[in-house]
């Protein structure tokens, strides 16, 4: 169908989800979800709702009337939308941050599958984290998820490193007993290194913006960035360069919306499906 779309069924049983933010255009979400209700034929339809900050109780308030399957919620609201719903499950309690919002009966309930995406990433990616020492660069939104679920995730030791010191101490209270402030320097004594910063996010890998220096790179490492747009930033081509294994953000953003989908349908995620409407989106976005 050159130039056209391909036709959606939508009845009058479709359900509706939908993901909330401030600017939401960009956002992969809808990709992902309705790369998931095709493969599994849940009979849904998922879109992008620009909602301003000013008009977050009204958006809930219309979620309720409108018997909407889920929410998947972004920038600015992650914080804001906690006091709007009518709880909150103990990790995004922790995290300060609801990054989904899933049905309960007649309640709204928010809960934060970015720890659990991540661990997942690392895991299909044949990575063990077990006994590892991992070093996690930033101490914003993304870091602290990580390192809360590197808590649960039987690590050695979290290492926290970021520009502005004192925001990682707060981060390292994530962590647990396994976790301290580190510093780049540090990096070649880890296993994993993490870039939950938002260095090198919109540059390409040419453009050279790093987290840290690549003489910290070393052969044997695993570099994690989260960053997935480039999906292959700077610090990933210096660290294939060094001959470290490299793990991109693509994984962690397509399972934690795996974690949403199962949580509002019941069904298991097609991972396989989502990952390929991910890739496809950010290839033609490039
Ligand atoms: P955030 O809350 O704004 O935190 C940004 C972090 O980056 C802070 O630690 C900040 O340090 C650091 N930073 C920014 N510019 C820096 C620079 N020039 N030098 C050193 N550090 C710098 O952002 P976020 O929500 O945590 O997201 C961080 C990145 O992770 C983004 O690129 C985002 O797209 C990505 N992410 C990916 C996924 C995924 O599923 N793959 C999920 C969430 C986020 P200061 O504290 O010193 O300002």
């Amino acid at each position: 169908m050159p130039g056209g779309r391909a036709l959606l069924t939508v009845t009058g049983a479709t359900r509706v989800g939908a993901v909330i933010g401030d600017p939401v255009a960009h956002s992969l979400s809808p990709t992902i979800h309705n790369a998931a209700f095709a493969a599994t034929g849940f009979d849904g339809v998922f879109v992008a709702l620009p909602v301003r900050p000013g008009d977050l109780g009204t958006a809930i308030a219309g979620v309720r009337a409108l018997d909407l399957l889920g929410l998947s919620v972004t920038m600015p609201h992650k914080a804001a939308v906690v006091s709007h719903l009518d709880d909150v499950r103990h990790d995004a309690a922790a995290l300060h941050a609801v990054n989904c919002v899933v049905r309960d009966g007649d309640r709204l309930v928010g809960t934060n599958t970015d720890g659990p995406g991540f661990v997942d990433a690392l895991t299909s990616s044949s990575v063990d984290l077990v006994g590892t020492r991992v070093l996690v660069l930033g101490a914003g939104g993304a870091a602290r998820a990580v390192v809360r679920a590197l808590a649960g995730a039987g690590v050695a030791e979290i290492g926290v490193a970021n520009r502005t010191a004192g925001k990682a101490e707060a981060v390292v209270l994530l962590g647990g007993r396994a976790a301290r402030i580190a510093e780049l320097d540090d990096a070649p004594d880890y296993d994993v290194i993490v870039n939950a910063t938002s260095v090198g996010m919109g540059v390409a890998a040419t453009g050279a913006a790093l987290p840290l220096p690549a003489d910290r790179l070393r052969e044997g490492l695993v570099v994690v960035d989260l960053v997935y747009e480039p999906v292959e930033t700077g610090l990933l081509a210096a660290a294939r360069a060094v001959g470290a294994t490299a793990v991109d953000g693509v994984g962690m953003l397509v399972h934690q919306a795996a974690h949403a989908f199962t949580l509002w349908t019941g069904l298991a995620a097609p991972v396989a499906d989502m990952e390929r409407a991910a890739r496809d989106a950010l290839r033609r976005k490039t």
